[in-house]
């Protein structure tokens, strides 16, 4: 499956919620949702919001594939792994989820949104105990050192991001050094420490079928 390359707002209308994919207009009252909270399409606002069961399961697996950026195989891969993990699968899947690298560059306001993180990851500004990672999906562990490159510092364009993104709360899970440019992974993220409002049980029971 191809990555999705059509207006993003439709994505969070879709789903009914904020998926945060424009960076700092999400955060703002141009935000498609706030105006405009109906799905997209001629008959959106006339939609049956009554879903079956199944609805629901597929909805919140493609609400939270759409939050993390992720296709389909790669969510799947994840719930894999996840099951294969001690503890309850819905909340390993997240703290999976979590624990990408250009989710955490996005987490620590190192970019605006997940889109951005991916493709400043991709650019090679970052580096994970000190040596360059360039691949968006790296899953970071417990110990390790994510920060910005030493060259990549004093850019103008990643100033600004970083500047502009100073104010966003950083979960309990990363410990951030802000002048340094860099933060420890504390621990695998906890499901209290992730502002997902679904019910990831749904995703499971999707998959368990
Ligand atoms: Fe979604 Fe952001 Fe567009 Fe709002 S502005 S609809 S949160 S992508």
């Amino acid at each position: 499956m191809a990555r999705y390359t059509g207006a993003v707002c439709r994505l969070c209308r879709r789903e009914g919620q904020k998926l945060f994919l424009k960076g700092e207009r999400c955060y703002t009252g141009k935000c498609a949702i706030s105006r405009r909270g109906y799905a997209p399409g001629q008959h959106g606002q006339a939609r049956n919001k009554k879903a079956s069961e199944y609805g629901k399961q597929l909805r919140t697996k493609q609400y939270a594939k759409r939050y993390y950026g992720v296709l389909e195989g790669q969510f799947y891969h994840y719930y894999e792994k996840a099951a294969k993990m001690q503890g309850v699968t819905g909340e390993n899947l997240l703290g999976l989820l979590e624990s990408r690298l250009d989710n955490v560059i996005y987490r620590l306001g190192f970019a605006s949104s997940r889109a951005q993180a991916r493709q400043l990851v991709t650019q090679g500004h970052f580096t994970v105990n000190g040596r360059k990672v360039n691949i968006p999906s790296y899953l970071t562990k417990a110990g390790e050192v994510v920060a910005m490159k030493e060259g990549s510092r004093s850019l103008d364009s990643l100033k600004g991001i970083v500047e502009a993104n100073s104010n966003r709360p950083v979960p309990k899970w990363l410990d951030l050094n802000r002048e340094a440019l860099e933060a420890k992974i504390v621990a695998f993220p906890a499901r209290e420490d992730i502002d997902l409002p679904i019910e990831e049980t749904l995703i499971v029971e999707l998959y368990s079928k």
